[in-house]
């Protein structure tokens, strides 16, 4: 068979077998919507079947932080398959990797965070860390403090629980989400603010106020958590505005609810720091985390639980036996064996420095070449986790309606530029997010493509 041949072949089964996630089904079973098959990546590089190289800048889907190819994690991932490629966690199981890597993830999460418990995705780790928190107020004799309070535009994963968390229309339409015990309140979205002249510390204020005023409607005593990304994320990837998560915080500290901070994309080093928790001054009673914790070689998320939690849930199994919550492949051992690794490079590699130099000098770059550009509306970031939000009249602030068309086009005139950026949803948003190894030349090779394919898509 040539080449070729294969490749038609491979066209064929995809189109007609694989069901991919967030994916326009008919466009792409009908052949409308283009596939792209991956053959192989190296440092912020993938390559595709039709020999295209292209500069990843959102790391896959905000993931592959130490870059693509990275030995140190492919030697580790061999060894622990040849080693022992599975045994469970459950009954107190554990193998070097899964063991190390909890002291690792302890020793770099914020002070008061105290055990590790593992799970294969950010859905199911946000899962897990509501059955966490209803079992917690239950022990406690709290079974009324049950509902969780998210963000509208907050991405918390796509399962029923969590599908319910995402403030996202997408995640909701058509699936009988949200469920009932899921309640959102303001994204804390400044650039969206009503009101032209209000400064960021008000708009922070008034989602703080707003959130207290939710808590009285439905009564604190039902309310058992709010989850947050430090910084959305999916939503549009928007830093917080100043003082936002000191406002949240005393609400939440008033009405003793529990704060879950979801650190799938800001966990080791994306927002410049190893945890957004400690860049913005946030409590958490547990940290999500995924993504970075293997850089994406392989499967592995972690629920991280503070002491406090903990204490709570010693007393349940007092009570009541061992902990009735566990997956398969809890604390997989080639999960594990990567995270170790990962972990590790992001340490050897300076790579939370690296995130912070690299990102304000990527915002520098694109504020010079593109900040006065007329359909510019915004130009926004923290470490590697930046965006250019597209309207259609620059003073006012309006977007574009309907909104949603021109985010995609900009994207594609970036990848024929050999460029990845993603068009985030439900706005006109790019969002770059690459590994945190980028170089500056690298970064120079991000611009350019933004630059130009800006000018393609709106005119100079
Ligand atoms: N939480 C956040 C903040 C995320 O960005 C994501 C995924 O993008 C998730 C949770 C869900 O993670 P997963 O897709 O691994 O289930």
């Amino acid at each position: 068979m040539t080449n070729q041949e294969k490749a038609q072949q491979l066209e064929q089964w995809d189109r007609c077998a694989f069901f991919h996630p967030s994916t326009h089904l008919a466009d792409f079973a009908h052949g409308k919507a283009p596939e792209r098959i991956v053959n192989s990546g190296s440092g912020v590089y993938i390559t595709d079947s039709n020999g295209n190289k292209l500069l990843d800048a959102f790391a896959g889907l905000y993931c592959v932080n130490t870059g693509y190819g990275q030995q140190k994690i492919i030697d580790a991932i061999c060894k622990q398959a040849q080693e022992l490629a599975y045994y469970h966690a459950y009954v107190g199981h554990g193998t070097e990797a899964s063991i190390t890597l909890s002291k690792m993830i302890i020793d770099r999460a914020p002070d008061n965070m105290s055990k590790v418990y593992y799970g294969m995705s950010g859905s199911d780790a946000n899962e897990t860390n509501i059955k966490i928190i209803w079992y917690y107020n239950n022990v406690l004799g709290r079974p009324e403090k049950k509902k969780i309070i998210s963000r509208w535009r907050g991405y918390h994963g796509s399962g029923l629980m969590t599908g319910s968390l995402t403030g996202l229309e997408l995640f909701h339409n058509q699936f009988d989400l949200p469920l009932s015990q899921v309640i959102h309140t303001d994204a804390p979205y400044y650039f969206h603010r009503k009101d032209c002249n209000q400064s960021e510390a008000a708009f922070s204020a008034e989602c703080a106020d707003n959130l207290e005023q939710l808590i009285l409607k439905e009564g604190a005593d039902t309310i058992a958590a709010f989850i947050g990304e430090p910084a959305l994320g999916t939503g549009g990837l928007v830093p917080p505005p100043k003082g936002y998560w000191q406002a949240i915080q005393a609400v939440l500290d008033k009405y003793d609810i529990l704060l879950i901070a979801d650190e799938v994309i800001s966990g080791f080093g994306r927002l410049g720091a190893m945890f957004g928790s400690d860049l913005y001054g946030m409590k958490p009673d547990i940290i999500t985390s995924a993504k970075g914790l293997t850089s994406a070689y392989a499967p592995l998320s972690a629920s991280i639980v503070s002491d406090k939690i903990w204490q709570v849930l010693e007393d349940g199994t007092t009570k009541l036996g061992a902990f009735g919550h566990g997956w398969t492949y809890s604390a997989h051992p080639i999960g594990a064996a990567a995270g170790v690794a990962s972990l590790e490079l992001v340490d050897e590699l300076n790579l939370v420095d690296n995130a912070n130099v690299r990102g304000q000098s990527l915002l520098n770059k694109l504020k010079t070449a593109i900040g006065s550009h007329k359909n510019v509306g915004d130009i926004r970031g923290q470490g590697l986790l930046c965006a250019i939000e597209f309207v259609a009249d620059k003073n006012s602030r309006t977007l574009f309606n309907p909104i949603g068309q021109h985010g995609p086009k900009v994207a594609a005139a970036m990848l024929a530029r050999h460029v990845i950026g993603r068009a985030m949803p439900q706005g006109d948003i790019i969002g770059i997010a690459p590994p945190l190894i980028i170089s500056e030349a690298e970064i120079d090779t991000v611009v350019s493509a933004i630059t130009a394919a800006v000018s393609e898509v709106f005119g100079d």
